[in-house]
């Protein structure tokens, strides 16, 4: 096991002092710099930024960042949330240690795309049919992970198989693991 102690602290974002949403974080006692490839390998959306030598990442509505000595989640209900946040991260952690050898490391630095790359490339009928009132705010939630390509059933239809095949170059969808 890579990580079995941490201390976790719960606090509103500096940017936002009496925010009702908080943001936590689990300070480490051992350095997991070296699983942040594999993290990389493995986490659908992840952000890998090695000169930081941190790895970002978008789980449901949360910003989670990993560091050397510390896991961080953003937009915590309370302090009960932030434990089951935490626990999780820590737990897939020490999963990918412990299964590190059937991994390879990826060391590249991919860039999440853009809601605008993303929206220039939906059939922009604002249908609703994907449950949003507009294309454009289905291309923030993909963007952001919250929407999958499959959610919007317009692009399924055989004039928007172009378009369809685009996407998936470049959507990232909900995290792979988690
Ligand atoms: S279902 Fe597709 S085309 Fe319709 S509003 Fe949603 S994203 Fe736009």
């Amino acid at each position: 096991m890579l990580i079995e102690q941490y201390d976790l602290e719960v606090f509103s974002p500096p940017c936002n002092p009496g925010a009702e949403r908080n943001a936590a974080r689990a300070r480490l006692t051992v350095d997991i710099s070296e699983i942040l490839p594999y993290l990389n390998a493995t986490l659908r959306g992840a952000v890998y930024h090695p000169t930081a030598n941190a790895l970002t990442w978008k789980k449901g509505g949360h910003n989670i960042a990993f560091h050397a000595y510390e896991i961080a989640s953003s937009n915590v209900e309370d302090r009960e949330v932030a434990e089951k946040e935490l626990k999780g991260l820590i737990d897939l952690v020490n999963r990918t240690w412990e299964c590190r050898a059937e991994i390879q490391p990826d060391f590249k630095t991919r860039q999440r795309p853009t809601s605008m790359a993303i929206y220039k490339l939906l059939p922009r009928t604002n249908c609703k049919l994907c449950g949003e009132p507009t294309c454009y705010t289905f291309a923030l939630k993909l963007a952001a992970s919250q929407k999958k390509l499959v959610d919007c059933p317009l692009l399924f239809e055989p004039q928007y198989v172009d378009k369809l095949v685009a996407l998936e170059k470049i959507a990232i969808e909900a995290p792979a693991v988690g």
